[in-house]
C-alpha cells in the first residue's frame, strides 16, 4: 500500500480555518448571521475609527480568550456595548468553545500570537464588512 500525503483540513500545527471557508460557514448559520451593531455600538466604531477599535479587540482576545483557562469561559463576551463582542458572537470567536469548534483552536492551552492575530484578523473583516 501506498502512503500519500495527509489530506487533513487543518495540519497539526499552523494553519488555522481558511477564513473564506468560515465566512461561508457563518453565513449558513442562522444563529451567527443574526447579529448586526445596535446604533451605540456602530457610532462607537465610527468615532473612534478601526484601527483603535481592533487595538481594544486585541486587548480584549489576549485578556479574555488567550489564556488556557480563561475566567468564566463561554461567558466572557457581553452581548452588546462594544463593536468588537458584537463581532466575535458573529464570528463564533466568543470563547474558547466556539474557538474549538468553529476555528479549530484546540481549548486547554494557551493561544499563540499567530492565533490572536488570525482571530483579530477574521473580526476586523466582519467589521468592516458591517
Ligand atoms: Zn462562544
Amino acid at each position: 500500500m501506498i502512503r500519500v500525503a495527509s489530506t487533513a483540513v487543518r495540519p497539526d500545527h499552523g494553519a488555522m480555518r481558511d477564513i473564506d471557508d468560515l465566512f461561508a460557514a457563518l453565513a449558513r448559520s442562522e444563529f451567527r448571521s443574526r447579529f448586526r451593531l445596535g446604533p451605540k455600538e456602530a457610532a462607537y466604531l465610527q468615532e473612534k475609527t478601526l484601527p483603535v477599535i481592533l487595538d481594544h479587540c486585541r486587548r480584549f482576545i489576549v485578556e479574555r480568550l488567550a489564556p488556557a483557562e480563561p475566567r468564566s469561559d463561554g461567558k466572557q463576551t457581553p452581548m452588546r456595548g462594544h463593536p468588537v463582542f458584537i463581532a466575535q458572537h458573529a464570528t463564533a470567536t466568543c470563547c474558547r468553545k466556539c474557538l474549538q469548534k468553529w476555528h479549530f483552536i484546540p481549548r486547554g492551552r494557551p493561544m499563540s500570537q499567530e492565533e490572536v492575530r488570525y482571530v483579530t484578523d477574521v473580526i476586523e473583516r466582519w467589521l468592516a464588512v458591517g
